[in-house]
């Protein structure tokens, strides 16, 4: 016996028309004998507008009441999808988070899941009946509603799959997998069958918005196989599974992007002890999460340049956390550019290869792009280019690491 979870994202259960053709998806999975957890997504564009609304009752919303509306969505496409398959003649019954129970922390509006109660569906998965649970929502302490962060369903989708043993978790999507890049850049850029954790991981982070990364945390975490399809379409996905799955290595396997970056610069700090964390010290306090940083080495041994980047949403809070600590901390001047974007190959293979960096420098340098910042991790490299460069970098690293389709 199967055990899978279907995910439908918010474009896959758009509306009702859609909805019926997840329900179709669903069918064809109970039809082959499996036991199926189905997992729905609000319909697009509707968390926004009820972040709206909630934004529209002033402005800092209490967090409790946030996640009672955005949270929603979810339950109206449960009920929806449950009806739709009761329609197709199969046993369905919708969840919500609390009723499962899905267990999280009190941290609203981007909860964690501490704990989920299985019994219930485990005898009503061993009955034949297919449960339809809302995504994106838990129960925190007091029996609160909590929500699970923007694209959260993903972590609902695969928290059940490891809860439940499943053996698959299938994330429907609008588009057919993961690609080695954006395909809306690079008309070549191709489906990948399989993608490690690791490299999935980067890529989440790195801007790549098929998965929500922490989902794909977890799933790295308890092996959960998931594959990204699309479903619109009835061909097979990518499959995200461990690295000794995957036999043929890709030195790069995937190139992504972010424009989501600003870069902040301090001119003439103090080169002794302590100045750095006098710098990210208060940034810290303030939330800011800071992500490259380069500093160089002073020539005269007083003071120094640093560089930094910072999300674009954070720059002004940034800003204003190092104006109001200048006397502290000690610069001479603060400098900020919001027209940057990040630049990354990632590729599990570079462990084990020399001169991916250089490969990558080149193709830049050929195409006159400068390099801003460069940060690397084991298994990838980040650099940071003027915003209006990111298309033509994307495109030249896609070709220069040979991941064009024929
Ligand atoms: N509806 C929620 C959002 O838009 C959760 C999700 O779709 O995964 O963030
Ligand atoms: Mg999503």
């Amino acid at each position: 016996m199967t055990r899978i979870v279907q995910k439908f994202g918010g474009t896959s259960v758009a509306d009702v028309d859609r909805i019926k053709n997840a329900a179709l998806k669903v069918k064809a999975a109970v039809d082959r004998g499996d036991q199926v957890v189905v997992v729905v997504s609000a319909m697009a564009g509707v968390t926004n507008s009820l972040v709206d609304l909630t934004q529209k009752m002033g402005p800092l919303p209490d967090a409790r009441e946030y996640d009672a509306v955005v949270s929603t969505g979810e339950q109206v496409n449960a009920g929806l999808m449950a009806l739709a398959l009761q329609a197709l003649g199969i046993q369905a019954r919708s969840w919500m988070g609390w009723q499962i129970a899905i267990q999280t922390d009190g941290v609203h509006g981007k909860a964690r899941i501490t704990g989920i109660d299985t019994q219930e569906l485990d005898h009503r998965l061993n009955g034949g009946e297919v449960a339809v649970v809302a995504g994106f929502q838990g129960m925190g302490p007091r029996s609160r509603i909590t929500t699970l962060g923007r694209g959260g369903s993903d972590l609902t989708a695969v928290a059940l799959a490891g809860a439940l043993g499943a053996d698959r978790c299938d994330i429907y999507t609008d588009v057919d997998g993961v690609y080695t890049t954006d395909p809306r850049i690079v008309p070549k850029a191709r489906k990948l069958n399989k993608v490690t954790y690791e490299e999935m991981l980067e890529m989440a982070s790195l801007g790549s918005k098929v998965l929500q990364t922490r989902s794909v945390e977890l799933a790295m975490n308890h092996k959960v196989r998931v594959q990204v399809l699309s479903s619109f379409s009835d061909v097979p996905g990518t499959f995200i599974v461990s690295e000794d799955e995957v036999v043929e290595k890709q030195i790069v396997s995937g190139i992504s992007h972010s424009r989501d970056e600003a870069k902040i610069t301090l001119l003439r700090v103090a080169d002794r002890p302590g100045v750095a964390a006098k710098i990210f010290g208060p940034l810290s306090d303030a939330s800011v999460n800071v992500d490259m940083i380069v500093q160089n080495v002073s020539e005269d041994g007083k003071a120094t340049d640093l560089t930094f980047t910072v999300g674009r949403a954070d720059l002004d809070a940034a800003v204003k956390v190092l104006t109001d600590n200048r006397n502290d901390i000690g610069y001479e001047r603060l400098t900020s550019d919001r027209a940057v974007a990040k630049v990354s190959v990632v590729g599990v293979g570079m462990r084990s290869h020399a001169g991916v960096a250089q490969r990558m420098f080149q193709a830049l340098a050929e195409k006159g792009i400068n390099i801003q910042v460069i940060s690397t991790s084991e298994i990838k490299i980040s650099v940071l280019v003027a915003e209006d460069y990111t298309e033509l970098a994307v495109r030249a690293l896609h070709t220069a690491y040979g991941l064009d389709a024929e």
